[in-house]
């Protein structure tokens, strides 16, 4: 692969990689299914939904999501629009599973934050945004469910200015009061958009690009167009650089459920959402895409069909040609292994593909050790930075209740920490066997247990334990955490970070106050 690839620098160009973070309920699902709608990529929306209820579909493969009705993990959703290929990553929407959507954030070049117009920034919206904030990543609002009572759309402004911190920019305007919505002015070129419902919402609403003055007798559209010139007194304008750098969010409004705003959404997607761009590497370095071929493995699954005991690693490509059967080498062991198969996750189905390019993400079957993070490379030696964890926040120790089967339980829990479901935790200073697992809320515990189980075959037990904050200290902090009588201990991860636990916030801080010199680290995420 040369350096001047004519064909590899224009598919990254039109290479659209991004996710969509939201509170549960907000509306992912649905917008997702619109979004692929209003793109040509399905006939009739639907089929997202369709598959929550899908036990051989890949995001639902597990049963402690269908028992739930919830989405675990993530897939990967491509489409190509106006000649524009789209990367949509899917992400969990509960807290407990945040850590999965901070990788994702690993591998997206965009993101857009879903927002209900009647309950605003909730907890989980924010933790993802200021995740997403501090990774620098381009970020978009949308404001979902418009065709509900809710806030005022000024009232939104405000609100999200206030709680994002950052400046709003509106890109549309929505025409109509919350509960009473007939369209959207477009600010960009003036535009004035009337929808119609189509009832159902599986089809496209009918768009009309309405003429304002034949209007004047509706005074929804009089009452948007006084709104939007308060916006322009407050000099809200669109600025690119401040958007690719993450300082300002360009804001719309919709109705994923009614099909409004979504085509504004996804062209605005099309024009401003960034390319595939030259990444960071390890070395603090911009590799530009068009070197030969590395990938960062933002996330691993094994026994995904549990036919075929497969481990399947999602990549996102960062530079150069994916091409099916390819040996790479993983810069964390220096070892070689074949991307044998890969595939790209549409809708119900998998699709084979053969090559891909930098901005793409695909889910490969792998023969060797990948782990969440890992960077995998043609030609010179490549890394990229590791991906952040969260700081855990509840901890179980977990016990084999078979004897019979004690090799099954260590393979199972080394899996799962590979896989990053939940961090498997040693006492560096103690021979306990039994293992504590840590994770950023219970229901990792639960995935893990059930794995454990449906995967491995081992009866486990989980016991809870009184710990809810840690910190990442080094051998000198974790000697005066463990001589500490304030039920304290010390763990060690498998990459090697000592955790210091404490029983809560309150103690935490206490013992940070007595012990000054003492390094207290917070990993991201919890306070
Ligand atoms: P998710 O949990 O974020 O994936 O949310 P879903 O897409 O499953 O939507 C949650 C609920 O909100 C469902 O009952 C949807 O039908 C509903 N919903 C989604 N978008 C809209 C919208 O624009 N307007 C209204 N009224 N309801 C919506």
């Amino acid at each position: 692969m040369s350096a001047a690839d004519p064909t590899l620098v224009r598919e990254a160009a039109r290479r659209r990689t991004f996710a969509i973070i939201s509170h549960p309920d907000a509306g992912k699902t649905t917008l997702t299914e619109k979004l692929l709608l209003y793109a040509g990529a399905v006939g009739e929306a639907g089929s997202v939904t369709a598959r929550k209820g899908r036990k051989s579909a890949t995001s639902d493969w597990m049963e402690v999501e269908q028992r739930r009705g919830i989405s675990v993990t993530s897939t990967v959703l491509r489409f190509e629009y106006d000649d524009v290929v789209f990367n949509l990553l899917d992400t969990p929407g509960h807290k407990d599973f945040s850590e999965d959507t901070l990788r994702v954030l690993a591998a997206v070049d965009a993101a857009v934050i879903l927002i209900d117009a009647a309950r605003g920034v909730e907890p989980q919206t924010e933790q993802l945004f200021r995740v997403a904030r501090a990774r620098g990543i381009p970020l978009m609002a949308f404001v979902n469910k418009y065709d509900r009572p809710g806030m005022e759309p000024l009232e939104i402004v405000d609100h999200l200015t206030e709680q994002l911190e950052l400046p709003l920019v509106p890109l549309t305007w929505p025409v109509g009061i919350p509960g009473d919505f007939r369209g959207v002015i477009d600010r960009r070129d003036e535009s004035f958009h009337r929808f119609t419902r189509v009832t159902g919402g599986s089809a496209a609403a009918l768009e009309e690009v309405v003429d304002v003055e034949n209007e004047g007798s509706d005074p929804a559209w009089a009452t948007a167009r006084e709104e939007l010139e308060l916006i322009d007194v407050d000099g809200a304008e669109f600025d690119e650089d401040a958007f690719l750098g993450g300082e300002q969010i360009p804001l719309l409004f919709g109705s994923a459920a009614w099909n409004f705003g979504i085509g504004q959404l996804l062209n605005t997607l099309r024009d401003i959402a960034p390319s595939a761009r030259p990444r960071a590497t390890e070395d603090g370095e911009l590799r530009p895409v068009d070197q030969p071929f590395a990938a960062l493995a933002f996330k691993v699954q094994a026994n995904m069909d549990p036919r075929h005991r497969d481990r399947v690693a999602f990549i996102r490509i960062c530079s150069g040609r994916f091409e099916r059967g390819m040996r790479v080498t993983n810069a964390r062991t220096d070892r070689t292994l074949a991307l044998s198969f890969a595939h790209e996750v549409f809708g119900q189905d998998r699709v084979v593909l053969d090559e891909a390019f930098p901005g793409d993400v695909l889910g490969v079957i792998i023969g060797g050790d990948v782990r969440v993070g890992d960077t995998l490379y043609l030609g010179a030696p490549v890394q990229f930075p590791p991906i952040p964890t969260l700081t855990p926040e509840s901890f179980v120790t977990v016990s084999n209740r078979d004897v019979n089967r004690h090799k099954q339980f260590r393979r199972g829990l080394e899996q799962l920490d590979q896989e990053g479901v939940v961090h498997v935790l040693r006492r560096e200073h103690s021979q306990d066997p039994v293992p504590v697992l840590a994770g950023v809320g219970p229901m990792q515990f639960e995935v893990a247990v059930e794995r454990l189980r449906t995967e491995f075959g081992a009866d486990v037990r989980t016991e809870m334990l009184p710990w809810q904050a840690a910190r990442r200290t080094d051998a000198e902090g974790a000697a005066k955490v463990l001589a500490d009588p304030g039920h304290t201990d010390v763990f060690v991860r498998a990459d090697g970070t000592q955790l210091a636990v404490f029983p809560n916030r309150f103690i935490l801080d206490r013992f940070a106050q007595r012990n000054p010199s003492v390094r207290l680290e917070r990993l991201i995420g919890a306070d």
